[in-house]
């Protein structure tokens, strides 16, 4: 039985886990899990699980998640330090960081410091903190199984081989529901269009950094982290039908493709199972259903956020945190309608401008530097 610990266990990537949970009776048991504000969610997951832990991030619902689970052996706890204190909780194998934006920092490092391995679906925080997370990662023993499903198929197209023979991967980008689009029809598109994905079913943000291209921006900056390369072994290639997860390409010239349908139960399957692979009854992919598979040039003159991406990552430092700080602010604007779709990429980059730069930044640089870029970009959005 393995010990597994979901943070953000209401959101697309946690509800998708507990349902591998759900169909594997016997190979885990729940530890913890925590919500931020869907506590009705919460508190059913809790009835199903019956976690030893549950916290509410909203210290407002704590009552309310108490109370209908009181008569249970369930401790419920609520606020931001409670979460982190889930995600350390002792005796846990296994934590899925399925938390939304750069909150998932802390909890990620307190499960760390525990001494669990990572199934990361959070991939902010290795955008903000990517050398802090991975060095810490070491000192502890612990491994880091990437859940978003481009690295989750780099990482799997590396099991056997020797990290030191890569020589550069391609991420597939599906280029989103507005691929091939220009920048006068982008200027007037809505939320409810761009939260339209034409392959993946997501939560909010990641929808919309996928219409942006932000997303295979973060994605890159996340690969550099758990892989260890360098910028420019790095490539992104736009494939719609999002079949080919990703590729590895080794120094003898041979590439490795990992593929399947797009569903993200696969990747989270395989993080939570490593290093076994256990048998599941997920569709399978038919050749004759997909007679052609296409790749592109991303076209990052009209999708700005992807070079703005690779920009941060080798400038360094803190420039990756501002880039993450504003793009959250940015999305979150959007969706409440204060801006528009390109405004979003012209936030960022005035926050990349403005924001001090750190070189070699600690824990708390990055934790102020998020607050002081959501500060700015507020500022911007609001004007
Ligand atoms: P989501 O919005 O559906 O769910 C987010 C979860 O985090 C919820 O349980 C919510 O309660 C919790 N949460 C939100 N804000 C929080 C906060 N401030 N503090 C603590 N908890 C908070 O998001 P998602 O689509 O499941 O994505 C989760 C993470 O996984 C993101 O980092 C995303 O980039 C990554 N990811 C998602 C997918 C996908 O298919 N959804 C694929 C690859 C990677
Ligand atoms: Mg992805």
């Amino acid at each position: 039985m393995k010990n597994i610990s979901i943070l953000g266990a209401t959101g697309s990537v946690g509800t998708q886990a507990l349902e591998v949970v759900a169909a594997n009776p016997g190979l885990y048991k729940v530890a913890a899990l925590t919500a931020q504000s869907n506590s009705a969610l919460l508190i059913e997951q809790a009835r199903a699980f019956q976690p030893e832990l549950v916290v509410i991030g909203d210290e407002c619902l704590y009552e309310q998640v108490k109370s209908a689970l009181s008569g249970t052996n369930i401790r419920v706890a609520a606020g931001e330090a409670a979460i982190s204190e889930a995600a350390g909780l002792s005796g846990v194998d296994l934590v899925l960081t399925a938390i939304v934006g750069s909150a998932g920092l802390k909890p990620t490092i307190a499960a760390i410091e525990a001494g669990a391995d990572i199934a990361l679906a959070n991939k902010e925080t290795l955008v903000v903190a990517g050398d802090l997370i991975t060095s810490l990662a070491k000192t502890h023993g612990v491994s880091i199984i990437p859940v978003d499903s481009e690295h989750s198929a780099i990482y799997q197209c590396l099991v056997g081989e020797d990290y030191k023979a890569l020589e550069k991967i391609y991420l597939t980008a599906s280029g989103g529901p507005f691929r091939g689009k220009d920048r006068d029809f982008l200027a007037n598109v809505t939320k409810l269009e761009a939260l339209k994905h034409p392959n993946w079913v997501m939560g909010a943000k990641i929808t919309i950094d996928s219409a942006s291209l932000m997303n295979k921006g973060l994605e890159v900056i996340e690969a550099k982290w758990l892989f260890g390369l360098e910028t420019d072994q790095i490539d992104v290639i736009v494939h719609p039908q999002s079949i080919v997860h990703s590729i590895a390409q080794f120094n003898d010239g041979s590439m490795k493709a990992q593929m399947g349908l797009p569903d993200m139960k696969l990747p989270i399957h395989f993080a939570m199972a490593y290093p076994d692979r256990i048998s599941t009854d997920f569709e399978r992919f038919n050749f004759i259903d997909y007679p052609e598979l296409n790749f592109y040039k991303p076209d990052t003159s009209t999708f700005r956020n992807l070079d703005l991406a690779y920009t941060a990552l080798r400038k360094g430092g803190n420039m990756p945190c501002i880039i993450n700080a504003a793009n959250e602010v940015v999305v979150s604007a959007f969706l409440q309608d204060k801006i528009g779709f390109l405004e979003m990429s012209d936030v960022i980059e005035e926050c990349m401008e403005t924001i001090q730069f750190i070189a070699k930044p600690g824990l708390n640089n990055y934790l102020e530097t998020d607050v002081h870029t959501r500060i700015f970009a507020d500022e911007l959005v609001t004007k």
